[in-house]
């Protein structure tokens, strides 16, 4: 059976000035039925830009090349019509912030139920109830009041626990979550990755975790995608990639994650920043930061390096 998300290759650049700005330089992954798949870095390393081309949500500045096919339809310059029905029905989208994606003018209930309107057709008798079954589920209030809130009246928590409750009332088959945690305080972001669980759990339903924190990524992902400066330095099962990591890139971060430090120890972070698009190296672009580094990596494209299940891009790995 072929992948549910199949990514091919996949380029996108910004025209700026006259001048076109690689952010992300051919990306490829799959991501099968019913699993969680993280896609990490840090922040510039071109995870949201991926995953936004995925659904086709990149503005018009973008430029696009590759493929992505979901369920063996091609997504990449697709038509409106077949990216509509293919968003929401197929794929449903949180992201970061969620005051940005909901509407400060209507209330929780009507937004949920537009959501139940569009996507599943749902007559506005049985919407209702529907609405409220969807708030119990993602743990919030669902008396009548209740659904007459405006986003405004809720916690940060409480808006992400209405995005999700939104993105659950088409049913989809594969969820992708950009950072959906990082606005939240430490405890409200444990409940909303317990959520998100137990949504995959019940519904079966594929997940696609974007994050900058290894820790979400080890707590809730089957396999990890390792991005660095818009490629991809790493990918596979999760306990292979954090215990015995190929490149030095994933190596450093690894070497973040508080577990891997004595308790009370100052947190390494990793020297230096990820280069902008326009100023990388023909090489491995973490050459500049990597403390392992040989001549060779600035100048050349990296070699794969296969171990077990899983395989990097290095010129000098780790394990
Ligand atoms: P991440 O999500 O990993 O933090 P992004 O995918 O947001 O990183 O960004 C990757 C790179 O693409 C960054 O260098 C960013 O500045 C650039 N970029 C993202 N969106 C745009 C845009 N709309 N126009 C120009 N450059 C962009
Ligand atoms: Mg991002």
């Amino acid at each position: 059976m072929t992948a549910l998300l199949k990514v091919r290759n996949l380029k996108v650049g910004f025209r700026q000035d006259g001048q076109r700005v690689a952010a992300v330089k051919g990306v490829s992954f799959d991501v099968e039925r019913g699993e969680t798949v993280a896609l990490v870095g840090e922040s510039g390393s071109g995870k949201s830009v991926t995953a936004l081309s995925t659904v086709s949500l990149l503005g018009g500045s973008a430029e696009v090349e590759g493929s992505v096919t979901y369920d063996g339809r091609e997504m990449v310059h697709a038509d409106d019509k077949t990216l509509r029905q293919i968003r929401g029905n197929d794929i449903s989208f949180i992201f970061q912030e969620p005051m940005t994606s909901l509407n400060p003018i209507m209330t929780i209930g009507a937004q949920i139920g537009e959501a139940l309107q569009i996507h599943r057709r749902l007559p506005a008798a049985s919407r209702r109830a529907e609405i409220k079954r969807l708030l119990g589920l993602v743990g919030l209030p669902s008396e009548d009041a209740q659904l007459d809130r405006y986003p405004f009246q809720l916690s940060g928590g409480q808006r992400q626990r209405v995005m999700i409750a939104i993105a659950l009332a088409c049913e989809p088959a594969l969820l992708i979550a950009d950072e959906p945690t990082t606005a939240l305080d430490v405890t409200i972001q444990a409940q909303i990755l317990d959520l998100i669980a137990e949504m995959r759990q019940r519904f079966g339903m594929a997940c696609v975790m974007v994050t900058h924190d290894l820790g979400v990524v080890a707590e809730t992902c089957d396999r990890a995608i390792v991005m660095y400066a818009g490629r991809v330095a790493e990918e596979g099962p999760v306990d292979e990639l954090f215990g015995a990591p190929i490149h030095r890139y994933t190596e450093a971060l690894v070497g973040t994650i508080p577990a891997a430090n004595p308790p009370g120890a100052r947190l390494p972070a990793i020297p230096g920043a990820v280069p902008p698009p326009g100023d990388r190296p023909a090489g491995c672009a973490f050459a500049g930061r990597c403390e392992h580094a040989l001549d060779v990596c600035a100048s050349r494209p990296p070699p794969e390096v296969r171990r077990g299940a899983h395989v990097g891009y290095c010129w000098n790995p780790a394990s």
